[in-house]
């Protein structure tokens, strides 16, 4: 039986070392919540970093037994990994490059030849796990040499890869030490995914300019072999997410929230920590709407919820620390006895606490410098039921180029932020109904398991075309 072999670099599952040994709980991020709930079905595996150096060999044992039972595989990574691979080639020089931010990308050749090192460790792991009949599908941007590696070992294999990221303008990549080798790598798939046509664009005319490869309808020559390409712009578990809210944990939590707040209006903003969210434009947004309307100070509160991430890159530190500032200015500015402006949460929630805040929240702001796609956007909207609640979405989030019933906004503009702001809190409840109710429809159609379905298809697909094409 053919079974589909997801590839990622971190398993929707991650260890942790605690005082009575290890300990599994579920990882956080948009693939590991988006991918979690389908991967399990018909045998099907997931290959990837279990989140824990883990050296002992005893010890891996253990944790390869553990995930075995979850139809998981780890693949062990070193510190020295970690450092060159994860938190260096891929997030100093992939991860701000892909979002517009070359100002902080590092090109390191150390760190390069670690990325490739680790990009053959897992298509060893994948040798090892996939048979021939097997589909493969590798995701992001930590192991973009992959689909060549594979494809180099088994050439016929069925390969998708897909992108969770922006792909960023050609003259971004252009920029790049090794950009042919991440092209080439990319394009040993026969699949190549996008969340947008932008995305894509961007892709198509990396590999024209670059590479001086063509394409016709997304279909690009590479060499010897054709490769598709497509957007699939990712959604979530609707109906989990829908039901989650309905339940009684979500309802309570709802009104722990609501009697400690009292009668505030709830902004809502929930990010991991990272530079591409635009977390401390938001904030100067927030101030900016409280000088520009003080008829609002007392009556709402931002719950601003960071998630901890990738703390030990250095421009991650700097950023925790810039919103402490900033959160820590705001309050002592405008806070009163029994008013705080900001609730500021840094670490994550357990998932019913997050339905919870999403049934309470009036308003949702979504502000990304750049993001992929964004799945909090389409979470809060699966999350409002038959209630009212406004949607304000950065025009630079995958999410925004489906979900054009929320307020778009240019997060670089803060004067526009704070009157999307004030508009989204003074919105009429008929038209937050409205604009809720088309959001919603459009989120339960295009879920994650028709995500899924669409790119297998095109795969299929990919794999006939090629064959009336040779
Ligand atoms: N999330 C979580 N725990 C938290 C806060 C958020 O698991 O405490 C989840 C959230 O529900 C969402 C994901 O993290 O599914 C974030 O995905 P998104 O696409 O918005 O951003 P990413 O982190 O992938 O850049």
């Amino acid at each position: 039986m053919s079974r589909t072999i997801i590839v990622s670099n971190r398993l929707p599952t991650k260890a942790h070392r605690t005082e009575g040994g290890l300990d599994f709980t579920p990882s956080e991020g948009g693939l590991a919540t988006g991918l979690g709930s389908i991967y399990r079905a018909d045998g099907n595996i997931w290959i990837g970093w279990p989140g824990l150096v883990v050296e002992e060999p005893a010890e891996q044992q253990h944790v390869i037994d553990q995930l075995q039972a979850d139809s998981m595989r780890p693949v062990f990574l070193t510190e020295t990994e970690i450092r060159d691979f994860y938190e260096g080639f891929s997030n100093e020089t992939l991860w701000p490059t892909f979002h517009y931010f070359s100002q902080y990308a590092v090109f390191d050749q150390q760190q390069w030849e670690a990325y490739v090192a680790v990009n053959e460790k897992f298509c060893e792991a994948v040798l090892q796990e996939a048979g021939p009949e097997d589909t493969i599908w590798v995701h992001d941007y930590q192991l973009l040499l992959l689909p060549e590696m594979v494809r180099k070992a088994r050439p016929d294999s069925s390969i998708g890869f897909f992108l969770h990221i922006p792909f960023p303008s050609h003259e971004i990549i252009r920029a790049m030490p090794w950009r042919e080798q991440l092209l080439k790598g990319m394009l040993g798939a026969d699949l190549i995914g996008f969340h947008t046509y932008g995305y894509m664009r961007h892709f198509l005319s990396a590999v024209s300019q670059l590479l001086g490869y063509s394409s016709q309808n997304g279909m690009i020559e590479a060499g010897t072999r054709s490769v598709l390409v497509d957007a699939f712009p990712m959604g979530i578990d609707y109906d989990k997410y829908a039901e989650l809210a309905a339940s009684q944990a979500a309802i309570q939590s709802e009104q722990t929230y609501r009697e400690a707040l009292g009668n505030v209006r709830v902004i809502l903003s929930i990010d991991r920590l990272d530079y591409t969210k635009g977390i401390a434009q938001r904030l100067l947004a927030y101030e900016l709407m409280l000088q520009r309307y003080p008829e609002w100070r007392e009556q709402v509160t931002l719950f601003m919820l960071v998630v901890p991430s990738r703390d030990q890159v250095e421009k991650y530190k700097e950023l925790k620390e810039e919103i402490d500032e900033l959160v820590g200015r705001i309050t002592s500015t405008y806070r009163t006895l029994s008013w705080n402006p900001v609730q500021y949460f840094y670490r994550s929630f357990p998932i019913e606490d997050l339905a919870g805040l999403y049934r309470l929240a009036e308003v949702a702001l979504v502000t990304p410098m750049r993001d992929g796609m964004n799945l909090v956007a389409k979470e809060f909207v699966a999350c409002k039921g038959d209630r009212p609640g406004v949607l304000i979405l950065s025009e630079r989030a995958g999410a925004a180029r489906e979900l054009s019933d929320a307020i778009i906004i240019n997060p670089s503009d803060m004067p526009q932020v704070a009157e999307a702001m004030h508009e989204a809190l003074i919105m009429p409840e008929q038209e937050q109904r409205q604009r809720m109710a088309s959001m919603q429809a459009l989120v339960q159609q295009y879920n994650v398991h028709h995500w899924v379905q669409l790119f297998m298809d095109r795969l299929t697909y990919s794999k006939i075309k090629q064959q009336t094409l040779a």
